[in-house]
């Protein structure tokens, strides 16, 4: 297993750091080193710098304006965003539409879909949850009954992350409900939000953010052009789509630029007449997420050295890193609450920009990240695949 940079992969590496060092605006980094959520026009801007460099799309294939990139240089390009606090596009469109469209879309989805993907042209939301369909998504029941060349769509989308913001949603829907088994018959449908019949309701989360939706559709007229592969195949393309969230989940490189800030805080904190670091206690706590930080970094060269090899995508094993990954993450700012202690409740008024508007941060994000074990297919979820398709139990 090689699991070194080469010296063209540590020079990439130090073009994209000069790169973002000049071109990521100070403006959206602040947003996300002090955990604001983005507004739409800042991540259509973001979305624009990069596609003007042609590096909104990476990954695709050079024909529709991807880089060509090796998958070290994909990886490599993702570490340098989270450690220069660079948000990433929401994936939506670029990574989950956009490799079912590549996959499965007809010659004319893919001229009419993706050059505005790559461009940022339209904002993509994912429709796939729905109340009682989540980890059992199999068990959907917004309906799309067929007449003539439209779907006709009834039905509730829930949990849809900044549906809000979405130009087009793609949707998991019922077109058939007499089947033996429930991942028949349901069907892949791309829908244009601004169809009359769809209203957004927001749902708030436990910091106060506007990041999640309620989505109803009550009788939404869409062309049958808008289906995706077969009708009533849709179960495919949710499990091919699935296997494309799972690589990127480990967030190896914002954790490990957290870990510094945390660092810091606790080398200016005071506790009892002596830095918070130097308290064993606190030091133990830090050292066994920095270890498995360093872990989950290995392991993640661990599964790109196996695709590098053999040019096939990781197994289930993968989800490993969604566990380890969000658990990281939520470790982190339970340290970061510990090391700043009432400090970090958001009710009191503080300069932007001080050391004191990120502590008044760091409740709200606790609060916030206690999502990433739940989206995504939760983390006891991801244990029941590894079990079963990797464990065989
Ligand atoms: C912040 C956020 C953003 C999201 N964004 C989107 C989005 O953009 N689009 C979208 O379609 N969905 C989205 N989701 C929905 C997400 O995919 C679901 O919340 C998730 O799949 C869990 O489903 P559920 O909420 O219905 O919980 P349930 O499935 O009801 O699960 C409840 C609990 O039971 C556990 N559980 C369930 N089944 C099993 C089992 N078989 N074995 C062991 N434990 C089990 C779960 O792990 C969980 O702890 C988002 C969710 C969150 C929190």
């Amino acid at each position: 297993m090689d699991l070194s940079y080469s010296a063209e992969e540590s020079s990439f590496r130090g073009e994209v750091r000069e790169w973002l060092s000049a071109n990521l605006p100070a403006d959206i980094r602040d947003k996300v080193v002090n955990y604001h959520g983005l507004s739409k026009d800042e991540y259509l801007r973001w979305h624009r710098i990069l596609a003007a460099k042609g590096w909104s799309v990476p990954h695709w294939p050079v024909e529709w304006g991807g880089t060509g990139w090796d998958i070290t240089q994909r990886y490599i390009f993702d570490e340098e965003f989270g450690l220069a606090g660079a948000p990433g596009l929401p994936p939506f469109g670029p990574v989950m539409c956009a490799s079912v469209l590549l996959r499965f879309g007809t010659a004319e989805q893919k001229e009419r879909f993706l050059p505005r993907i790559r461009t940022g042209d339209d904002f993509w939301v994912q429709g796939y949850s729905e109340p009682g369909a989540g980890s059992d998504l199999a068990a959907l029941k917004c309906r799309a009954d067929r007449k003539g060349d439209f779907y006709h769509v009834t039905g509730q989308k829930i949990w849809t992350t900044l549906g809000h913001y979405g130009d087009w949603i793609f949707c998991l829907v019922r077109t058939d409900s007499n089947v033996e088994r429930r991942q028949e018959g349901i069907s892949f449908l791309l829908i244009d939000m601004n169809t009359p019949g769809i209203t957004v309701r927001p749902l708030i989360l436990m910091d106060g953010g506007h990041e999640v939706n309620e989505i109803f559709f009550d009788d939404v007229v869409v062309p049958v052009q808008n289906l995706i592969f077969e009708e009533h195949k849709g179960w495919t393309v949710a499990k091919y789509l699935l296997g494309h969230e799972r690589m990127g989940t480990g967030n190896v490189s914002a954790s490990r630029r957290e870990i510094g800030t945390l660092r810091a805080l606790a080398t200016r904190e005071i506790k009892n007449g002596r830095p918070l670091l130097e308290d064993p206690r606190f030091r133990d706590r830090l050292s066994r997420v920095e270890i498995e930080l360093e872990a989950l970094e290995i392991t993640s060269m661990r599964f790109l050295d196996q695709m590098r090899r053999t040019g096939q995508p990781p197994g289930a094993d993968v989800s490993l890193l969604k566990i380890r990954g969000t658990e990281i993450q939520q470790g982190i700012t339970e340290l970061m609450m510990q090391a700043v202690g009432p400090r970090a409740q958001p009710f009191k008024a503080v300069d932007h920009g001080s050391i004191d508007h990120f502590m008044s941060r760091l409740a709200p994000r606790y609060c916030n990240v206690r999502k990433a074990s739940i989206y995504a297919g939760s983390n006891e979820i991801q244990r029941n695949i590894i079990a079963k398709m990797s464990l065989g139990l």
